[in-house]
């Protein structure tokens, strides 16, 4: 296929290669650093109250110009992914074609590199970068605020994925205020051998609330991480990672346990499930801990792969 990584990085304007246009887009996964669940509301969404951090691991969604829409994929993953109008991507610039009132015409090219199902919003990713790029492609010129408005419609991760950095995310986590964080992290990755369901992961969450008679309070976010963030401290970080999806997903995938306890052993100052998981995130606290640490991942039987990656990463970006 016509490949876009010829053009120079920091060109926003699609570009004519071979004489398809095309314009490809970088867009990174997400850890939630944070994340706290609300009561089950009478919408059927539950509340939270999350910070979102975007890592250096990332899909690039590429759009070129075609009569229709059309959907290929390649990476990780690949094989799970759902070619079809059900994919996000398509669904993405079916939603933008037709909220800018043109014909919906464009060959979508996923290069996966976030894991499918691993908690860590790669079909999020793959519609903020569809929307991004199909808007460049099409010249429609919407503003951040409407492209904003268009990723809530598809999903509660995709207008985070616009973004990057590090934000709040309340509602249903659609609605993103930024953070100050200073400095870098570095995070390893464990993935596992089968993906989880998000919403297996909520179900499981009320059933245990249930089971346990708990009365759920209305969800937050603790002063110390936003603190930790401010000051850049990985340690400080480690010790306020909190994710109340961590207990679900590991009651519904007890291996998920051992891959935890592996990072924690290697030296981690954090350990966090990824989201609604299975991914597990290990922040280290420095790049010779990083590398020890992910060395021990390797050789965990509960594990498929392991990546590093530095957060917080940029938001989704024409190359
Ligand atoms: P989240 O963290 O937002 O809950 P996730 O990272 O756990 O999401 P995804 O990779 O987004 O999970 O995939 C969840 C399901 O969505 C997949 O099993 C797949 O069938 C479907 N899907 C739709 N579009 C995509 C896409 N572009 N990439 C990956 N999966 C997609």
């Amino acid at each position: 296929m016509t490949s876009s990584a010829l053009t120079p990085d920091d060109d926003p304007r699609p570009h004519a290669t071979d004489s398809v246009l095309s314009v490809t887009v970088r867009v990174p996964a997400k850890v939630n650093l944070a994340l706290s669940v609300g009561p089950l509301r009478p919408d059927g969404y539950h509340g939270l109250a999350t910070v979102f951090h975007a890592v250096g691991l990332f899909d690039e969604v590429t759009a070129a110009e075609s009569d229709t829409l059309s959907l290929t994929c390649e990476g990780e993953g690949a094989t799970e992914v759902p070619l079809d109008a059900t994919n996000l991507a398509w669904r993405a610039a079916a939603l933008l074609a037709e909220t800018t009132g043109r014909r919906p015409g464009a060959r979508l090219h996923l290069a996966k590199g976030i894991p499918v199902a691993g908690g860590m919003a790669g079909g999020s990713a793959d519609a903020a970068g569809a929307l991004v790029a199909c808007d460049a492609l099409w010249g429609t010129g919407l503003s951040r605020d409407e492209l904003h408005a268009l990723a809530a419609r598809l999903g509660s991760d995709v207008p985070f994925a616009l973004y990057g950095g590090t934000a709040m995310g309340t509602g249903r986590g659609e609605q993103i205020a930024p953070v100050l964080a200073r400095g870098e992290f570095h995070w390893i990755f464990a993935f596992a051998h089968d993906g989880l369901s998000t919403p297996a992961v909520f179900r499981e969450l009320d059933r245990l609330r249930d089971a346990a008679g708990e009365q759920t309070p209305a969800p937050g976010v603790d002063e110390e991480l936003l603190r930790a963030l401010r000051a850049g401290d990985s340690r400080l970080l480690g010790a306020a990672l909190r994710n109340d999806l961590t207990r679900p997903a590991t009651s519904l995938r007890p291996d998920l346990r051992a891959t935890l306890r592996t990072g924690r052993d290697a030296g981690a100052v954090g350990t966090l499930l990824s989201g609604s998981g299975p991914t597990c995130a290990f922040l280290a606290a420095d790049v010779v801990s990083a590398t020890a640490i992910a060395a021990a991942l390797e050789a965990a039987p509960s594990v498929r792969a392991v990546r590093r990656a530095l957060g917080p990463a940029a938001g989704a970006h024409v190359l």
